[in-house]
């Protein structure tokens, strides 16, 4: 159970989406970077639509979602209730049957873990008449637990990635593994962001992959260190709610 939206619990929302802002900037500093390189996702699958729309009215601008049906749900909430749109970011895996609907809501997709899903979804947005973002959810480390595009297949599908009519590919998505240390962690998103750079070279004039979306509540800190433009936090932006 979480608690309702009322007075008290936007108050707590605000304080825990300052905090995370002001964690996130002192990272950026640490790391030697301009706080306005890297942008908050806030991830809003621990709760409802309610408080979700408070944490936009705190300040988030983009709410992550890992579920494409709670994404949907939100998304006809908002409308319903007449309130200003975040944007909408899919963060988790995307059945295919899922596509068409999820298409119409979101700005971007970070969740792109297999070609057949984004020829897929390029047909989609060629129907819908729409231009949406993507990432490439990578696995670097092989752990078969994880979901996302290996680094061979990628480099021999960077180009048909690239090509996909009305998708812009704009960089990676990747996650680290469970339980690492520090500086396993560092090591993991340190690959990532090396993939990134080997694949821009090839794309040049192509695509622009400006885009790493890496770090959650546990390990942004080693993420903004290694690149990062997009951190993905929940957990911390519900403290006191869960
Ligand atoms: C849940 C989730 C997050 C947020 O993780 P926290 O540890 O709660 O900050 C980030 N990315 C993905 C893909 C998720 O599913």
């Amino acid at each position: 159970m979480t608690r309702p939206a009322d007075q008290e619990t936007l108050e707590i929302i605000r304080n825990n989406w300052q905090q995370v802002c002001h964690d996130v900037a002192e990272a950026c500093k640490q790391a030697g970077r301009d706080p306005t390189e890297v942008t908050i996702v806030g991830v809003a699958k621990y709760v409802d639509a309610a408080l979700t729309a408070q944490l936009v009215a705190a300040g988030c601008t983009i709410i992550g979602e890992n579920r494409p049906q709670v994404l949907w749900e939100k998304f006809d909430w908002f409308q319903q209730n007449g309130i200003s749109m975040p944007r909408w970011h899919m963060i988790g895996h995307l059945q295919r049957n899922k596509v068409r609907r999820t298409l119409a809501s979101v700005n971007m997709i970070q969740s792109v873990d297999s070609v057949r899903l984004a020829k897929e979804l390029s047909d989609e947005a060629v129907r819908q008449n729409r231009e949406v973002d993507f990432l490439v959810d990578v696995n670097l480390t092989q752990d078969a637990t994880k979901t996302g595009i290996g680094r061979e297949e990628l480099a021999t599908q960077a180009s048909a990635l690239s090509d996909l009519p009305n998708l812009r590919w704009c960089g990676l998505m990747a996650m680290s593994s469970l339980d690492a240390d520090s500086a396993t962690i560092a090591n993991e998103f340190s690959e990532v962001r090396k993939l990134r750079d080997e694949l821009q070279q090839s794309l040049v004039g192509k695509s622009d992959l400006r885009e790493l979306s890496m770090g959650m509540s546990g390990d942004y800190r080693e993420a903004i260190a290694q690149g990062a433009t997009l951190v993905r936090i929940g957990t911390r932006l519900w403290n006191g709610i869960l």
